[in-house]
């Protein structure tokens, strides 16, 4: 089959003995190899496993124009036999190809997808790391390629997968900020898709808010802005007298996150009660007041769970309580990386 021929071409020198694994920012650090397929004339081709080099750009480039590209966040770990296991990859290129769809990109074949990572991993598997915690972030996107200046979906694609060595995530509570006056997604917008203007566009608000102080910004609905909708790069959660409370995926407002759907699955088995619906603002300054917020956290690829500390909602800081060890999200957190460094049972066919 010519569409999974993967051409290897190996880096001449590694940049593993330069590495400080135990000092591990996220994202500044990308591993030696890098994944990259072309779409011409119709067709995913040139399917390619390449030294991580810069690429060569025309400047009529229309992604940097237009910004029509779509990309994705997923993980692998390192299990204590030495073996790689990616949590949920299915899931992420099912998402990418929702992203695609949204913004005119054509789909990426599962093959291309899985098999790219898995060639990627198995060349670079070293750079997994061995440190308890810590994981390979791995960022498939696809981006149009077309060097022309006029709008209209691009002709050509790239599509390519990078690898970056990530540290334990220090999960330090969080302090968000509801947002009331910017949108990050409207009903018929492009919330749902992971397309790299979304984040473009939330950057101004988000940094607004981190000089008078908060980490995040609490999104609500871009129309009325009386529902919570999610956090920067996190789906949110609530625990209101002993319920599990998130936002519905289906106004096209939310990304659907992949840890989001995991816990809903594991809360479903611990038997805590689950409401999909959305909390609006007052009914969650109202279970402030009275005390009956529980816990309150984000949960996205990058931290799984991060703990909420504090909420400010119209100008009042609100501060939760601190969240106990049996807490509903510490066990959460607990059971989803039992499950990432495959300690424990995959009962749901998460790990490949
Ligand atoms: N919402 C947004 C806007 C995000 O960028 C992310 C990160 N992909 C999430 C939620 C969480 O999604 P996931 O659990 O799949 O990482």
């Amino acid at each position: 089959d010519k569409h999974l021929k993967i051409d290897i071409i190996k880096a001449s020198s590694s940049k593993l003995e330069t590495t400080n694994f135990n000092e591990l920012a996220f994202g500044q650090v990308t591993s030696d190899h890098m994944f990259v397929a072309d779409y011409i004339d119709g067709e995913w081709q040139n399917l390619k496993i390449e030294p991580y080099a810069p690429l060569q750009l025309n400047p009529a480039n229309a992604t940097l124009h237009y910004g029509q590209s779509v990309f994705e966040g997923l993980k692998a770990y390192r299990n204590e036999q030495g073996e790689i296991l990616v949590f949920r990859g299915d899931a992420n290129q099912k998402r990418l190809n929702e992203s695609a769809k949204r913004m005119c990109i054509p789909e990426i074949p599962k093959e291309i997808f899985m098999e790219g990572m898995r060639c990627l991993l198995e060349v670079d598997r070293e750079w997994v790391p061995k440190q308890a915690g810590c994981s390979l972030y791995l960022r498939p996107f696809i981006f149009a390629a077309d060097d022309y200046l006029g709008i209209r979906p691009s002709k050509k694609y790239k599509f390519m997968i990078l690898a970056s060595p990530v540290g334990k995530y220090y999960a330090k509570p969080v302090a968000v900020k509801v947002e009331t006056r910017f949108a990050r997604a409207i009903e018929g917008g492009t919330g749902a898709a992971k397309a790299a203007g979304n984040y473009a566009g939330s950057l101004y608000p988000a940094l607004k808010a981190q000089k008078d102080g908060y980490d995040q910004l609490l999104w609500t609905d871009g129309k009325t802005h009386q529902y919570i909708e999610e956090s920067g790069t996190m789906n949110v959660m609530f625990v209101i007298d002993g319920v599990l409370i998130t936002a519905p995926t289906t106004t096209g407002t939310i990304l659907k996150g992949i840890t989001r759907d995991s816990v809903l699955t594991l809360a479903q088995e611990m038997g805590m009660p689950i409401e999909e619906r959305f909390l609006t603002v007052i009914e969650l300054e109202e279970a402030l007041n009275s005390g009956k917020l529980e816990e309150a956290f984000g949960t996205g690829t990058a931290a799984t769970v991060a703990f909420i500390r504090l909420i400010n909602i119209h100008g009042k800081d609100y501060e939760l309580k601190e969240v106990a060890p049996t807490a509903f999200s510490v066990r959460i957190l607990e059971a989803l990386d039992n499950i990432k460094y495959g300690k424990v049972e995959d009962k749901y066919n998460w790990i490949t």
